[in-house]
């Protein structure tokens, strides 16, 4: 007899609707399928109801994982400079590499929820020789309507942030757009306090650190409702029907897939 270990098959769950919808798509069809959430420590209370929701609708534990050090440590690695969508040094040490451990040097199938309505994104390709990433919404045809559908008729349904923010991840997460920083402000107003915390202006050489471009959050958020007020437009002007349906609406710019798939 062989004593070869099977293949594991994975699935990260990030708190958002596609790696859910995935989750639930593939339950009956991968029934040894291994769940995981890498937790940066930063995540919002939705996200984290959110996963204990899946747990219950899976009836199976969904791993934590985490990288055993917090944000503030890895900022003071990276001499207090912020993340950014070019230094993604977050991802890469709070999701990442927790995530390569967990999968350590055992051959694994790495199913991600990225759909056949966005061929432009790519996922988390590992480097790793025993792990083979599968995309079943990609070759099974799945655009976003059904993704809505799967989760609709499992009950599920979606994450309560999703009415005023586009994506799981971090509370501080870079990718949040302006109107989502207000969003924070207003359903979080410690964390978002916290969040400003991070923000630094060097004397020396007169550069600031910001999470959004171009302003501090106290700054953007003295202009609050100059921010909602252009959100309503563009809303019009997409002729979605309300505040929630342009912050859905843009839930596939950027981003990172582990974070908010
Ligand atoms: S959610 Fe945003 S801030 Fe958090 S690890 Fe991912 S990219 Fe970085």
């Amino acid at each position: 007899m062989s004593d070869k270990k099977p293949v594991r098959h994975l699935l990260g769950l990030s708190g958002g609707k596609d790696s859910a919808a995935l989750a639930i798509y593939l339950r009956d069809k991968v029934p040894d399928m291994e769940y995981f959430f890498a937790d940066t420590g930063a995540e919002l209370p939705e996200t984290l109801a959110f996963v204990d929701l899946m747990a219950d609708y899976l009836g199976k534990e969904i791993i934590r994982l985490n990288a055993g050090r917090d944000f503030d440590y890895y900022l003071k690695l990276h001499s207090n400079y912020l993340p950014s969508a070019q230094q993604r040094w977050c991802t890469i040490n709070l999701k990442l590499k927790p995530f390569e451990q967990f999968v350590g040097e055992d051959a694994v199938i790495s199913y991600v929820g990225i759909r056949a309505d966005e061929p432009q994104r790519e996922g988390y390709i590992s480097t790793k020789p025993n792990i083979t990433t599968c995309f079943p919404f990609k070759d099974d045809g799945l655009v976003k309507a059904d993704i809505l559908r799967i989760l609709d008729d499992s009950g599920v349904g979606l994450p309560k942030y999703y009415e005023w923010r586009s994506r799981s991840g971090c509370y501080f997460c870079f990718y949040q757009r302006k109107i989502e920083w207000v969003g924070l402000y207003e359903n979080h107003p410690e964390a978002f306090e916290k969040a400003k915390q991070f923000e630094k202006f060097d004397e020396k050489t007169g550069k600031r650190y910001t999470w959004s471009q171009g302003e501090s959050l106290d700054e953007l958020i003295a202009r609050k409702e100059e921010i909602k007020a252009r959100s309503v437009l563009d809303s019009k002007q997409k002729k979605s029907k309300n505040l929630m349906d342009i912050v859905f609406d843009e839930d596939d710019d950027g981003g990172c897939l582990i974070c908010m798939k």
